[in-house]
Protein backbone atom coordinates (compact mmCIF):
# COMPACT_ATOMS: atom_id res chain seq x y z
CA UNK A 1 0.00 0.00 0.00
CA UNK A 2 2.96 2.31 0.49
CA UNK A 3 3.93 1.55 -3.24
CA UNK A 4 0.54 1.81 -4.62
CA UNK A 5 1.03 5.72 -2.87
CA UNK A 6 4.34 6.29 -3.80
CA UNK A 7 4.03 5.19 -7.59
CA UNK A 8 1.74 8.16 -8.77
CA UNK A 9 4.89 10.46 -7.45
CA UNK A 10 6.86 9.00 -9.69
CA UNK A 11 8.84 6.70 -7.41
CA UNK A 12 9.92 3.30 -7.51
CA UNK A 13 10.08 0.61 -4.56
CA UNK A 14 11.85 -2.34 -3.30
CA UNK A 15 11.03 -4.94 -0.77
CA UNK A 16 12.39 -7.20 2.05
CA UNK A 17 10.80 -10.18 3.33
CA UNK A 18 11.55 -13.23 4.57
CA UNK A 19 8.96 -14.90 2.41
CA UNK A 20 8.80 -15.49 -1.58
CA UNK A 21 5.11 -15.24 -2.00
CA UNK A 22 5.03 -11.80 -0.28
CA UNK A 23 2.45 -9.82 -2.14
CA UNK A 24 4.76 -6.77 -2.12
CA UNK A 25 6.19 -8.22 -5.19
CA UNK A 26 3.51 -7.43 -7.46
CA UNK A 27 4.47 -3.34 -7.04
CA UNK A 28 7.74 -3.46 -6.55
CA UNK A 29 11.27 -5.53 -6.82
CA UNK A 30 11.42 -8.00 -3.91
CA UNK A 31 14.29 -9.22 -2.32
CA UNK A 32 14.05 -12.66 -0.72
CA UNK A 33 15.84 -12.99 2.93
CA UNK A 34 15.75 -12.76 6.59
CA UNK A 35 15.49 -9.15 8.25
CA UNK A 36 19.01 -9.81 9.47
CA UNK A 37 20.61 -10.54 6.53
CA UNK A 38 23.31 -8.98 5.51
CA UNK A 39 23.44 -9.47 1.76
CA UNK A 40 19.53 -8.92 1.80
CA UNK A 41 19.27 -5.56 3.76
CA UNK A 42 22.17 -4.42 1.43
CA UNK A 43 20.86 -5.15 -1.50
CA UNK A 44 17.41 -3.48 0.08
CA UNK A 45 19.35 -0.33 0.53
CA UNK A 46 21.38 -0.14 -2.76
CA UNK A 47 20.54 3.14 -4.10
CA UNK A 48 17.47 4.05 -1.82
CA UNK A 49 16.83 7.57 -0.82
CA UNK A 50 15.07 5.84 1.91
CA UNK A 51 14.69 2.63 3.63
CA UNK A 52 11.69 2.29 6.21
CA UNK A 53 9.42 -0.44 7.88
CA UNK A 54 5.79 -1.19 7.83
CA UNK A 55 6.41 -4.12 10.72
CA UNK A 56 7.93 -3.33 13.86
CA UNK A 57 9.28 -6.70 14.89
CA UNK A 58 12.45 -5.93 12.16
CA UNK A 59 15.38 -6.64 14.28
CA UNK A 60 16.75 -3.27 15.25
CA UNK A 61 20.23 -4.04 14.06
CA UNK A 62 19.04 -4.24 10.85
CA UNK A 63 17.23 -0.73 11.25
CA UNK A 64 20.38 0.39 12.65
CA UNK A 65 22.66 -1.10 9.64
CA UNK A 66 20.20 0.30 6.80
CA UNK A 67 19.29 3.65 8.44
CA UNK A 68 15.89 3.45 8.46
CA UNK A 69 13.18 6.42 8.66
CA UNK A 70 11.45 6.54 11.47
CA UNK A 71 14.78 5.83 13.33
CA UNK A 72 15.61 2.32 15.90
CA UNK A 73 14.40 4.07 18.51
CA UNK A 74 10.84 3.80 17.16
CA UNK A 75 11.37 0.25 16.31
CA UNK A 76 12.83 -0.17 20.00
CA UNK A 77 9.77 1.20 21.95
CA UNK A 78 7.39 -0.05 19.76
CA UNK A 79 8.41 -3.76 19.79
CA UNK A 80 8.10 -3.97 23.82
CA UNK A 81 4.96 -3.62 25.48
CA UNK A 82 6.00 -2.87 28.62
CA UNK A 83 8.72 0.18 27.10
CA UNK A 84 5.77 1.55 24.97
CA UNK A 85 3.59 1.56 28.38
CA UNK A 86 6.68 2.92 30.04
CA UNK A 87 7.16 5.58 27.71
CA UNK A 88 3.26 6.91 28.11
CA UNK A 89 3.73 7.11 31.51
CA UNK A 90 6.51 9.04 30.95
CA UNK A 91 5.20 11.32 29.09
CA UNK A 92 1.82 11.81 31.16
CA UNK A 93 -0.61 9.54 29.30
CA UNK A 94 -2.58 7.53 30.91
CA UNK A 95 -2.91 3.91 30.59
CA UNK A 96 -4.45 0.94 32.34
CA UNK A 97 -2.37 -0.23 35.06
CA UNK A 98 0.43 -2.43 34.54
CA UNK A 99 3.22 -5.13 35.84
CA UNK A 100 2.57 -7.70 37.83
CA UNK A 101 -0.24 -8.75 38.93
CA UNK A 102 0.00 -8.08 42.14
CA UNK A 103 0.42 -4.49 40.64
CA UNK A 104 -2.56 -4.60 38.03
CA UNK A 105 -5.29 -6.93 40.34
CA UNK A 106 -7.11 -9.27 38.84
CA UNK A 107 -8.72 -9.89 36.42
CA UNK A 108 -6.03 -9.33 34.09
CA UNK A 109 -5.05 -9.77 30.62
CA UNK A 110 -1.25 -11.18 30.84
CA UNK A 111 0.47 -10.35 27.62
CA UNK A 112 3.84 -11.11 25.72
CA UNK A 113 5.83 -8.10 25.95
CA UNK A 114 7.24 -8.98 22.63
CA UNK A 115 5.72 -10.29 18.85
CA UNK A 116 2.50 -10.48 20.43
CA UNK A 117 -0.30 -8.64 17.74
CA UNK A 118 -4.01 -9.17 16.64
CA UNK A 119 -4.68 -10.80 20.26
CA UNK A 120 -1.69 -13.11 19.69
CA UNK A 121 0.12 -14.08 22.84
CA UNK A 122 -2.99 -12.58 25.49
CA UNK A 123 -4.80 -14.67 27.98
CA UNK A 124 -6.80 -13.49 30.50
CA UNK A 125 -5.91 -14.36 34.28
CA UNK A 126 -8.25 -14.79 37.51
CA UNK A 127 -6.07 -16.01 39.94
CA UNK A 128 -3.71 -13.62 41.67
CA UNK A 129 -0.86 -15.96 42.16
CA UNK A 130 -0.40 -17.17 38.86
CA UNK A 131 3.09 -17.13 37.79
CA UNK A 132 3.94 -14.75 34.59
CA UNK A 133 6.49 -16.18 32.07
CA UNK A 134 9.71 -14.30 31.90
CA UNK A 135 8.67 -12.29 28.84
CA UNK A 136 4.83 -11.29 30.02
CA UNK A 137 3.63 -8.45 31.22
CA UNK A 138 0.27 -8.07 33.13
CA UNK A 139 -2.53 -5.12 32.22
CA UNK A 140 -5.34 -4.55 33.96
CA UNK A 141 -8.69 -5.43 32.42
CA UNK A 142 -10.46 -2.14 31.18
CA UNK A 143 -13.85 -1.96 30.87
CA UNK A 144 -13.98 0.79 28.27
CA UNK A 145 -17.01 2.04 26.35
CA UNK A 146 -15.05 2.06 22.86
CA UNK A 147 -11.49 1.22 21.07
CA UNK A 148 -10.68 4.05 19.57
CA UNK A 149 -7.39 5.34 17.42
CA UNK A 150 -5.20 8.13 16.26
CA UNK A 151 -2.87 8.43 13.41
CA UNK A 152 -0.34 11.24 12.88
CA UNK A 153 2.40 12.32 10.90
CA UNK A 154 5.66 13.98 11.69
CA UNK A 155 7.78 15.62 8.60
CA UNK A 156 11.73 15.82 8.75
CA UNK A 157 11.33 19.45 9.91
CA UNK A 158 8.80 18.12 13.14
CA UNK A 159 5.13 19.45 11.38
CA UNK A 160 3.04 16.85 12.63
CA UNK A 161 -1.00 16.40 11.07
CA UNK A 162 -3.24 14.20 12.32
CA UNK A 163 -6.00 12.13 10.80
CA UNK A 164 -9.43 11.88 12.41
CA UNK A 165 -9.66 9.44 14.75
CA UNK A 166 -11.17 5.91 14.12
CA UNK A 167 -13.68 3.85 15.97
CA UNK A 168 -12.49 0.50 16.28
CA UNK A 169 -14.25 -2.95 16.71
CA UNK A 170 -12.46 -6.29 17.32
CA UNK A 171 -13.40 -9.70 17.53
CA UNK A 172 -11.21 -12.12 19.11
CA UNK A 173 -8.28 -9.32 19.35
CA UNK A 174 -8.32 -8.67 15.29
CA UNK A 175 -9.41 -5.29 14.01
CA UNK A 176 -13.28 -5.75 12.34
CA UNK A 177 -14.17 -2.24 11.65
CA UNK A 178 -13.04 1.44 11.90
CA UNK A 179 -15.53 4.00 11.61
CA UNK A 180 -14.07 7.82 10.62
CA UNK A 181 -14.49 10.49 11.82
CA UNK A 182 -15.31 9.10 14.99
CA UNK A 183 -17.14 11.40 17.38
CA UNK A 184 -14.78 11.33 19.72
CA UNK A 185 -12.14 13.37 21.79
CA UNK A 186 -9.44 14.77 18.49
CA UNK A 187 -7.62 17.47 21.11
CA UNK A 188 -7.05 14.85 23.60
CA UNK A 189 -5.68 12.11 21.56
CA UNK A 190 -4.19 14.68 19.22
CA UNK A 191 -2.12 15.95 21.84
CA UNK A 192 -1.24 12.02 22.87
CA UNK A 193 0.04 11.53 19.50
CA UNK A 194 2.18 14.49 19.18
CA UNK A 195 3.78 13.55 22.73
CA UNK A 196 4.63 10.29 21.25
CA UNK A 197 6.26 11.32 17.62
CA UNK A 198 8.20 14.01 19.37
CA UNK A 199 9.25 12.30 22.14
CA UNK A 200 10.67 9.54 19.71
CA UNK A 201 11.94 12.38 17.32
CA UNK A 202 9.42 9.92 15.08
CA UNK A 203 9.93 10.48 11.34
CA UNK A 204 6.62 9.44 9.19
CA UNK A 205 3.27 7.85 10.25
CA UNK A 206 2.40 6.72 13.94
CA UNK A 207 -0.40 5.02 15.60
CA UNK A 208 -2.15 5.23 19.23
CA UNK A 209 -4.74 3.03 20.08
CA UNK A 210 -6.72 3.76 22.75
CA UNK A 211 -9.43 3.19 25.05
CA UNK A 212 -11.98 5.66 25.82
CA UNK A 213 -13.48 4.89 29.38
CA UNK A 214 -16.10 7.35 30.37
CA UNK A 215 -14.70 10.05 28.07
CA UNK A 216 -11.15 9.83 29.27
CA UNK A 217 -8.31 8.32 26.73
CA UNK A 218 -6.28 5.59 28.11
CA UNK A 219 -3.05 5.18 25.36
CA UNK A 220 -3.38 0.98 24.66
CA UNK A 221 -0.55 0.68 22.21
CA UNK A 222 1.58 2.57 20.07
CA UNK A 223 2.54 1.15 15.96
CA UNK A 224 5.50 3.28 14.79
CA UNK A 225 4.16 2.77 11.19
CA UNK A 226 1.48 2.81 8.95
CA UNK A 227 -2.00 1.12 10.62
CA UNK A 228 -4.68 -1.10 9.46
CA UNK A 229 -6.79 1.43 11.70
CA UNK A 230 -5.41 4.32 8.88
CA UNK A 231 -6.53 1.65 5.94
CA UNK A 232 -9.82 4.32 5.75
CA UNK A 233 -7.82 7.22 4.57
CA UNK A 234 -6.63 5.79 1.09
CA UNK A 235 -10.39 6.29 -0.28
CA UNK A 236 -11.95 9.05 2.69
CA UNK A 237 -9.04 11.33 3.13
CA UNK A 238 -7.52 14.06 1.21
CA UNK A 239 -4.33 12.71 1.60
CA UNK A 240 -3.85 8.20 2.80
CA UNK A 241 -1.47 7.50 5.41
CA UNK A 242 0.80 6.00 3.03
CA UNK A 243 1.22 8.62 0.91
CA UNK A 244 1.97 11.38 3.95
CA UNK A 245 4.41 8.45 5.02
CA UNK A 246 6.12 8.43 1.74
CA UNK A 247 6.30 12.26 2.07
CA UNK A 248 7.62 12.37 5.51
CA UNK A 249 10.49 9.98 4.76
CA UNK A 250 11.57 11.48 1.69
CA UNK A 251 11.51 15.48 3.20
CA UNK A 252 8.30 16.20 0.88
CA UNK A 253 5.52 18.71 1.91
CA UNK A 254 2.85 16.72 3.86
CA UNK A 255 -0.85 16.40 2.68
CA UNK A 256 -4.23 17.08 4.21
CA UNK A 257 -5.52 15.13 6.42
CA UNK A 258 -8.61 15.86 6.39
CA UNK A 259 -11.57 13.37 5.74
CA UNK A 260 -13.57 13.40 2.58
CA UNK A 261 -16.47 11.71 4.30
CA UNK A 262 -17.91 9.65 6.97
CA UNK A 263 -15.93 6.19 6.19
CA UNK A 264 -16.53 2.69 7.12
CA UNK A 265 -13.54 0.15 6.82
CA UNK A 266 -14.05 -3.56 6.94
CA UNK A 267 -11.87 -5.90 7.16
CA UNK A 268 -12.07 -9.33 5.41
CA UNK A 269 -10.36 -11.85 7.57
CA UNK A 270 -9.69 -15.67 6.73
CA UNK A 271 -11.95 -15.40 3.50
CA UNK A 272 -12.54 -13.57 0.72
CA UNK A 273 -16.01 -12.88 -0.08
CA UNK A 274 -17.14 -13.28 -3.81
CA UNK A 275 -15.78 -10.07 -5.08
CA UNK A 276 -19.05 -9.86 -8.01
CA UNK A 277 -21.26 -9.55 -4.45
CA UNK A 278 -18.15 -6.68 -2.82
CA UNK A 279 -18.27 -5.00 -6.22
CA UNK A 280 -22.54 -4.81 -5.96
CA UNK A 281 -22.36 -2.97 -3.16
CA UNK A 282 -23.05 1.11 -4.11
CA UNK A 283 -19.54 3.24 -3.75
CA UNK A 284 -17.64 -0.04 -2.37
CA UNK A 285 -13.95 0.21 -2.82
CA UNK A 286 -12.25 -3.29 -2.45
CA UNK A 287 -8.89 -3.77 -1.73
CA UNK A 288 -7.37 -7.40 -1.68
CA UNK A 289 -3.62 -8.49 -0.91
CA UNK A 290 -3.24 -11.19 -3.10
CA UNK A 291 -2.60 -12.95 0.47
CA UNK A 292 -3.66 -16.98 0.42
CA UNK A 293 -6.61 -17.20 2.86
CA UNK A 294 -6.56 -18.65 6.15
CA UNK A 295 -8.12 -18.12 9.84
CA UNK A 296 -7.22 -15.03 11.07
CA UNK A 297 -5.14 -13.96 8.18
CA UNK A 298 -6.58 -10.48 6.78
CA UNK A 299 -6.81 -10.99 3.48
CA UNK A 300 -7.99 -7.39 2.13
CA UNK A 301 -10.64 -4.68 3.26
CA UNK A 302 -13.08 -2.78 1.86
CA UNK A 303 -14.31 0.94 2.83
CA UNK A 304 -17.64 2.70 1.81
CA UNK A 305 -17.38 6.81 2.12
CA UNK A 306 -20.71 8.10 2.95
CA UNK A 307 -22.87 5.17 2.53
CA UNK A 308 -26.16 4.48 3.57
CA UNK A 309 -26.65 2.08 6.95
CA UNK A 310 -28.42 -0.54 5.24
CA UNK A 311 -25.34 -0.43 2.75
CA UNK A 312 -23.02 -0.73 5.68
CA UNK A 313 -24.47 -3.53 7.19
CA UNK A 314 -24.78 -5.30 4.10
CA UNK A 315 -20.69 -5.14 3.98
CA UNK A 316 -20.43 -6.23 7.79
CA UNK A 317 -22.57 -9.06 6.77
CA UNK A 318 -20.80 -10.32 3.47
CA UNK A 319 -17.28 -9.91 5.70
CA UNK A 320 -18.74 -12.64 7.64
P1 LIG B 1 -3.51 -5.43 21.70
O1 LIG B 1 -2.75 -6.55 21.07
O2 LIG B 1 -2.91 -4.90 22.96
O3 LIG B 1 -3.86 -4.34 20.72
O4 LIG B 1 -4.91 -6.06 22.15
C1 LIG B 1 -5.85 -6.54 21.20
C2 LIG B 1 -7.25 -6.25 21.71
O5 LIG B 1 -7.46 -6.87 22.98
C3 LIG B 1 -7.51 -4.78 21.96
O6 LIG B 1 -7.84 -4.10 20.80
C4 LIG B 1 -8.65 -4.86 22.96
O7 LIG B 1 -9.86 -5.17 22.30
C5 LIG B 1 -8.25 -6.04 23.81
N1 LIG B 1 -7.45 -5.58 24.97
C6 LIG B 1 -6.12 -5.37 25.00
N2 LIG B 1 -5.70 -4.93 26.21
C7 LIG B 1 -6.79 -4.84 26.98
C8 LIG B 1 -7.01 -4.45 28.35
N3 LIG B 1 -6.02 -4.09 29.15
N4 LIG B 1 -8.31 -4.50 28.81
C9 LIG B 1 -9.33 -4.89 28.00
N5 LIG B 1 -9.17 -5.27 26.72
C10 LIG B 1 -7.93 -5.26 26.19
Amino acid sequence: MLALAGIPLGLSFRFLDPSSDACAADVGELVVAPYDDPDGLERLADGAAAVTYEFENVPVAAGERVGTIPGIRSLEEGQDRLREKELFRSLGIPTARFGSLAETGVPALVKTRRLGYDGKGQRRVDDARAPLDDGELAEELVHFDRELSIIGVRGIDGEMRFWPVGENVHRDGILRVTRAPADARQGDAERICAAVLESLGHVGVLAVELFDVGGRLLANELAPRVHNTGHWTIDGAETSQFENHVRAILGLPLGSTAATGRCVMVNLIGAIPPLRELLTLPGAHVHLYGKEPRAGRKVGHVTLVDPDEAIADRLVALAG
